[in-house]
């Protein structure tokens, strides 16, 4: 992730990765209490761009507002910050770890004093492969009731962790987590879409981190005029789809191969599906995506 020259954003200065140091007695390090973003950037036909920066920004802001983690940061500010963090690691495709973190304060009342992290890596690819195998996990999401679901908090990534793990140590790539009742709710770091008969479903809101990029992807279905609907359902409901994928700023839009063992209906390269992906990636680039809607009404 880093080397010698990498620089960071670190207690109001740009610094040396290498020469950056935190401090032990903090509440981030001992219980998990900071939040965080993932964003992405992208070389475009206008130089380096950060795709949808407010909306991260917006959001960091909004999750250190719910577990009351004082943040003087205005979203204008952060995203100067960033590009400037961009610029003097001459980075273009890169991913962007904005963090906020707590201390010193080894109390379980709420934070005194936060700092900003920025750090940055170049990264063109997602983290996640072509076509993934993935299981129904064992681990549920967190109950809503017990966290605040929708913030973006490191702590709530344990989860995500076990899940993960139990997938790979069972051949798996990824993981699909369930929520509280059994419903489909996300992946551990990615939400769900899954095609049935030419329409898109994702979990509704409640047990999720309703993310940005599904955001978007509905705003995609909106523009190629394809139904779609955010409702709950089971996972059998959903290995019974013609064809599904992950969706996340990292992720970008990743292909579900099979569920449990179960192949989706359809070839990636005919279904829906593939049009939303190759749709998003002229998004991130500030691209068109007419040329798909007329694909569609071709097919029609
Ligand atoms: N769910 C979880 C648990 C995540 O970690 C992420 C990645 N931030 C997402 C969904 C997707 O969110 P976004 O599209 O905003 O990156």
């Amino acid at each position: 992730y880093y080397n010698d020259n990498t620089i960071v954003y670190y207690n109001g200065k740009f610094l040396k990765a290498s020469e950056a140091n935190t401090d032990l007695y903090g509440q981030s390090l001992h219980y998990g209490y900071s939040v965080f973003e993932g964003i992405k950037s992208y070389e475009t036909n206008e130089g380096t761009q950060i795709f949808k920066a407010q909306e991260h920004y917006d959001r960091l802001r909004r999750s250190a507002e719910l577990l009351h983690i004082p943040f003087e940061y205005s979203t204008q500010e952060l995203i100067d910050l960033t590009y400037e963090l961009l610029e003097r690691n001459q980075f273009t495709n890169a991913y962007i770890r904005p963090l906020v973190v707590c201390s010193p304060n080894m109390s379980l009342s709420k934070g005194k004093e936060s700092h900003l992290i920025l750090l940055a890596w170049e990264w063109s690819n997602g983290y996640l492969g072509d076509k993934m195998k993935v299981m129904t996990s064992t681990f549920q999401r967190p109950n809503p009731q017990a966290f605040l679901i929708e913030a973006k908090v490191c702590g709530h990534y344990v989860n995500s962790i076990l899940a993960c793990q139990e997938a790979k140590d069972n051949g798996y790539d990824e993981a699909i987590l369930l929520d509280e009742k059994g419903y489909v709710a996300e992946s551990s770091g990615a939400n769900i879409f899954y095609e049935k008969e030419g329409e898109l479903f994702t979990p509704a809101k409640g047990s999720i981190l309703p993310g940005i990029t599904r955001s978007v992807v509905i705003d995609i279905c909106k523009e190629l005029e394809i139904p779609v609907h955010e409702k709950f359902f089971t996972p059998e409901e959903m290995r019974g789809a013609d064809a599904a994928f992950f969706c996340g700023t990292a992720a970008e839009i990743v292909a579900l191969d099979s569920m449990d063992n179960v192949r989706f209906a359809k070839e990636w390269d005919e279904s829906l599906c593939s049009l939303i992906q190759k749709s998003y990636k002229n998004k991130v680039v500030g691209k068109s995506i007419n040329e798909f809607k007329n694909k569609i009404e071709e097919n029609a």
